[in-house]
């Protein structure tokens, strides 16, 4: 396949991984990120996946949590915390 896309690049509507999903009914299931707490580490921003309210750190941060639990889970978007500015799919790999 040599289609790509470019005009895909400024096309603001989501993909279909966030079908059904409402962010303004997700929260966050703890205020930092969950692995970090645990584990006594420093992360440097937050992103909540948008299935199940999981908090990690982004990919800055040491634990990189929050691509883990994509990597564990499949859930495959994520919105920035906590301005919740913009959302990420990492199916996609591309903001919305
Ligand atoms: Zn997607
Ligand atoms: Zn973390
Ligand atoms: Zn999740």
């Amino acid at each position: 396949m040599s289609r790509i896309g470019r005009r895909d690049k400024d096309n603001k509507e989501n993909c279909e991984h966030f079908a059904g999903i409402d962010e303004t009914e997700v929260s966050p299931r703890t205020p930092e990120c969950e692995e970090c707490e645990k584990e006594g580490t420093d992360w440097v921003a937050l992103r909540m996946c948008l299935l199940c309210g999981h908090v990690g750190c982004c990919d800055s941060s040491e634990g990189l949590h929050a691509t883990r639990h994509f990597k564990q889970t499949g859930h495959p978007v994520m919105i920035a915390l906590p301005n919740k500015s913009w959302k990420w799919c990492y199916v996609h790999r591309q903001y919305y």
